[in-house]
């Protein structure tokens, strides 16, 4: 097992802060009678806060995925937990971060809120780690290392030995977003939680399993790490219809009929852009969504757009000149896109 000092990577802040005490951690019942939250005392669906350790829903990710109750954290979607990430673990003005563009556009934004600097070391045309960039960027103290696998938007894994390699190299905490996982034939790093105190897996409700709506991430994590989220999240983060819609729908839900459904789409989607004379590249993707190259991006992207269908322009991003960013729809969603993309 590597040997990591969590605390010493916190901010010395959020070491030494005594987080606010809810009335329901004081009391987590069950009573006969609650007068201590001043909630309405009048019966109703949602007259009472939520449960802040959101335990039956932990109980049953903890069976899910194969990991213990106190290596969870649930957040307002994983965007929470990225910016609380930043906040436990980042000095403003003073400590940095690293991310591996083109990735997902989040863990520069919240760094930026925090006034958090961000080292760019972008992936490789091929979309892969650049490992000996990485590890000269490690020659300066970081604290967190943001890694997307299937990254979005190139969709692609990233490779199982340079993650393995920076696992081993890096001091500060490597955190693996898996938002997509669900549709990839990778397996998820959550295995090798045991092995690295310094590795934070994210995932999320909010893809494979149909939940955008209740905003649900989850974090994967050494227990020291999800204490010190603990610590410093907002108490009731988690809202009551979010936590029953989540276990109602992990208790009863195919995911595997939606995974197989999203990658047969995916394989005929990818088939018939290759075949249309404007497109000159469709990525493999491990995601539900294709990375698609054109001559010529920008006519196509309105020409959608006034047929109705929104995609999303990436063509900005690091080596994705010209490309759009297409989410996998319904078969239905997907012959018309194919229809008004034959048009042009
Ligand atoms: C969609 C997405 C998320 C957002 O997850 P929420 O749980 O909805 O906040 C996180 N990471 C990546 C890479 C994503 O594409």
């Amino acid at each position: 097992m590597k040997s990591v000092d969590i605390a010493s990577l916190a901010r010395p802040a959020v070491l030494k802060l005594r987080p606010y005490s809810s009335a329901r951690d004081e009391f987590p019942g069950p009573a006969r009678i609650y007068l201590d939250a001043n909630e309405s005392p009048f019966p109703a669906q949602f007259n009472r806060y939520p449960d802040p350790h959101q335990n039956e829903l932990k109980n049953l990710l903890s069976r899910i995925k194969g990991s213990n109750v106190n290596q969870i954290f649930l957040g307002n979607g994983s965007d929470e937990i990225i910016d609380l990430l930043i906040r436990a673990f980042c000095e403003p003005a003073k400590d940095r971060i690293i991310v591996c563009e083109p990735t997902y556009g989040m863990y520069r934004v919240c760094a930026g809120v925090n006034m958090v600097e961000v080292v760019n070391v972008p992936l490789t045309p091929t979309f892969q780690l650049n490992s000996s960039a990485l590890r000269e960027a490690f020659s300066r103290p970081t604290k967190l290392l943001f890694l997307c696998s299937p990254n979005n938007p190139t969709g692609n894994n990233l490779d199982e030995g340079s993650i393995s390699s920076i696992l081993d190299a890096f001091e500060g905490l490597t955190i693996i977003d898996e938002a997509y996982i669900d549709f990839s034939n990778a397996r998820s790093w959550i295995t090798l939680l045991q092995e690295f105190p310094n590795l934070v897996i994210l995932q999320t409700l909010s893809k494979a399993w149909g939940l955008a709506g209740i905003r649900l991430g989850m974090a994967f994590a050494n227990p020291e790490i999800v204490a010190l989220l603990d610590k410093i999240k907002p108490p009731y983060n988690i809202s009551s219809p979010s936590q029953q819609i989540a276990i109602s729908t992990l208790q009863d839900y195919n995911l595997t009929r939606v995974v197989d459904a999203v990658r047969a789409q995916r394989h005929w989607l990818s088939n018939q852009l290759f075949l249309l004379p404007g497109v000159t590249r469709v990525y493999p993707s491990e995601a539900n969504f294709l990375l698609v190259q054109f001559r010529d991006s920008s006519p196509v992207f309105t020409r959608l757009q006034n047929a109705g269908i929104i995609v999303r322009d990436r063509s900005r991003a690091l080596h994705c000149d010209n490309c759009l960013r297409i989410t996998i729809g319904t078969q239905q969603e997907n012959e018309e896109l194919i229809d008004v993309l034959r048009k042009i």
